[in-house]
């Protein structure tokens, strides 16, 4: 069914129709903040909410197995790539619309782009996003959040694809958001756009405060290396990163990936490292913890094969 596909050109037709970016035989580690991830055998960036609508139901009708990406920055891709259609919603469907208090935004746009919108517009509530390296989508995908704020706490409705193919519009409250968690989590219905309602400010102050989030975060994580961000959930009682140091996995390196030794909640690219070498070390420390404490470490990036 996906020799169907691609030999008949039907995933280029839509996006030549859309006039979206489509490749063959594209390597997805470029596209990743973790630089990890092998050949795919096709990589489309649809530009419209229609192109999306029709990509899907294209795959859907032919089975053919497809992926939704955002900026990639909290996802570990198989180095033998995957086989289907890889959608990356990010900076080809990336507007951000300001009305008033409320910034509408498609899926595609990066949190910094919306947070300069909201700075711009000297606007507060958006702060704690700033640095968050994803786009809205995958945010709300996982109801991000840092520095004691949350997606839940800003948005106010979305649009979303369902698994029908229709086109919804949900409010917060029917959002399911919880701690790295939504209703979107694991379904297959895909985030169109996202509102956020924030709050007059004074724009100097809104810079100063993202100017500081972005100095802490430089401050404590690894930034000078690919990652996918915090490696593991919080457990409920406590921080992730102290487990995996008590364990004695602070500089723990297999193949080209390492446990930061700037923050052990971070798992880095060192160069070269493999999808291997970072379940490698994510199962070793999930054993190691449970068995030093009993917590069962349960991994925040998703590994996609
Ligand atoms: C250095 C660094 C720091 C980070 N700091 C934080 C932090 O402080 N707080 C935090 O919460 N996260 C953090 N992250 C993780 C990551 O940036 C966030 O989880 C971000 O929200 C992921 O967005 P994305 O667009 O990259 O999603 P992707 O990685 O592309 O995708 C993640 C998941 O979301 C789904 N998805 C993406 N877009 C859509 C869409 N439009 N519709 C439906 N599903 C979609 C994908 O299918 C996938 O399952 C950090 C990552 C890095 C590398």
């Amino acid at each position: 069914m996906e020799g169907f596909v691609l030999e008949h050109g039907m995933i280029g037709g839509i996006a030549a129709k859309y006039g979206a970016k489509v490749l063959y035989n594209e390597r997805i580690a470029g596209y990743t903040s973790f630089n990890i991830g092998g050949v795919c055998d096709v990589v489309v960036m649809p530009g419209s909410a229609d192109c999306i609508r029709e990509l899907i139901a294209a795959c859907r009708s032919t089975g053919t197995k497809y992926y939704i990406f955002g900026k990639c920055t909290n996802v570990l891709i198989s180095d033998k790539g995957l086989r289907g259609v890889v959608i990356i919603i990010g900076s080809d469907y990336s507007a951000v619309k300001r009305k008033g208090t409320r910034l509408i935004c498609e899926a595609g746009a990066p949190l910094i782009k919306v947070c300069n919108a909201a700075k711009e517009a000297g606007l507060t509530g958006l702060e704690f996003a700033y640095g968050i390296p994803g786009s809205v989508g995958g945010a709300l995908y996982m109801n991000a959040g840092a520095y004691g704020g949350e997606m839940k706490d800003v948005v106010v409705c979305c649009e979303y694809l369902d698994t029908d193919g229709s086109v919804k519009s949900i409010n917060t409250a029917d959002m399911g958001l919880s701690y790295r968690h939504s209703v979107f989590t694991g379904s297959d219905k895909v985030i169109l756009s996202v509102s956020f309602e924030l709050k007059p400010g004074d724009k100097a102050a809104v810079a100063e405060k993202m100017n500081e989030t972005m100095r802490r975060r430089r401050e404590k994580q690894p930034l000078e290396y690919p990652s996918a961000g915090s490696t593991f959930k919080r457990p409920e009682g406590y921080f992730a990163a102290k487990l995996i140091e008590d364990s004695g996995f602070k500089g723990y390196t297999r193949g080209g990936a390492q446990v930061s030794e700037k923050h052990s909640g971070f798992v880095i690219n060192r160069g070269g490292a493999t999808y291997s070498d970072v379940c490698g070390i994510i199962g070793d420390i999930q054993a190691k913890v449970f068995a030093d404490t009993g917590v069962k470490l349960e991994c925040e990036l998703i590994k996609v094969e």
